[in-house]
């Protein structure tokens, strides 16, 4: 068990209403650029997680009170299980499945709308994008992403389904009200005309280190800063990978953020030692929705 380190702030644990999983491990169909958690085709530091493990987790997380559900990787999509997972897991609440929009042709969006039809509870899909069009985006992403991404979304719309399109700050422009409306109209050109979208920021962490640049000595939190815990996804979220639970979607390849083989386990305060949480702390970023 990790002990509180005095030289920086604890997120105290409110109570668990978040759960992700990291159902595609690391293993993704793309390589991109400023992935924090380096994900590729070839990396299999976390491995997907099948069925049963998620059916454990799921019956801990409902006894535990969680309230909406997450699933990322690498690429979602991936994972051969994915629908019947989905399916589970709509059983016991909301599901957000955070996607590059590659895989999503008519037939699985029409499964996807099949398996929110049948629910009570809500399915949303994310996609990411990095720019405005092809030439932003796929230097990040690689060759045809941008044009790839938008054609998912156009067949998730068709379906009746509206993805929330999240978009990170490498979108020139992208802050800000007026970027923000500016790129809320470029979504509209794409047919999504009622649309939705979430700006990230970066994390400079995994290939994001190699790309742009690392955390400065002077991007840490310490014993001073009055953190608001309400802000902060630790404090009420956990994450489950192939290799246990983790304190969030983001420090998965840090062996002191891994909490615990159960849920149970990972249920207590943690050090905001690591040069992201200032991101999380300053920006006020959360993953969900
Ligand atoms: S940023 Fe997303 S799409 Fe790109 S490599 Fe990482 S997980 Fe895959
Ligand atoms: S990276 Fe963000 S969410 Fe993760 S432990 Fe640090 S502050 Fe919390």
């Amino acid at each position: 068990m990790s002990c509180p380190d005095p030289g920086f702030p604890q997120v105290p644990f409110l109570g668990l209403d978040t759960l992700w999983f990291q159902v595609a491990g690391t293993v993704c169909n793309l390589r991109c650029t400023h992935c924090f958690i380096s994900c590729a085709p070839d990396n299999h530091s976390h491995g997907m997680l099948d069925l049963p493990t998620v059916l454990r987790a799921l019956d801990e997380a409902v006894e535990l009170g969680v309230q909406e559900y997450y699933f990322t990787g690498g690429e979602p999509f991936m994972n051969r299980e994915l629908f019947a997972i989905l399916e589970a897991t709509l059983r016991a609440g909301p599901a957000t499945v955070l996607t590059n929009g590659l895989l999503l042709d008519p037939r699985r969006c029409a499964r996807l709308k099949r398996l929110d039809e049948g629910s009570e509870y809500s399915l949303d899909l994310r996609i990411s994008l990095d720019g405005w069009g092809p030439e932003d985006h796929d230097r990040i992403r690689g060759p045809r992403a941008f044009d790839r991404a938008v054609a998912g979304m156009r067949n998730l719309w068709n379906a009746g389904l509206n993805p929330v399109v999240t978009v990170t700050e490498l979108a020139e422009g992208v802050a800000g009200a007026e970027g923000r409306e500016r790129f809320l109209d470029r979504l509209r050109s794409f047919g999504l005309t009622r649309p939705r979208l979430k700006i990230l920021s970066l994390f400079r962490l995994g290939a994001e280190q190699r790309r742009g640049r690392g955390y400065l000595p002077s991007e840490r939190l310490t014993s001073g800063d009055v953190i608001d815990p309400e802000r902060l996804q630790c404090s009420s979220g956990r994450m489950v990978t192939s290799r246990g639970v983790y304190v969030c979607p983001i420090l998965i390849d840090f062996e002191g953020a891994r909490l615990g083989s159960t849920l149970r386990d990972s249920l207590r305060p943690f050090s905001l030692a690591y040069p992201a949480c200032h991101t999380c702390h300053v920006q006020g970023v959360t993953c969900r929705t």
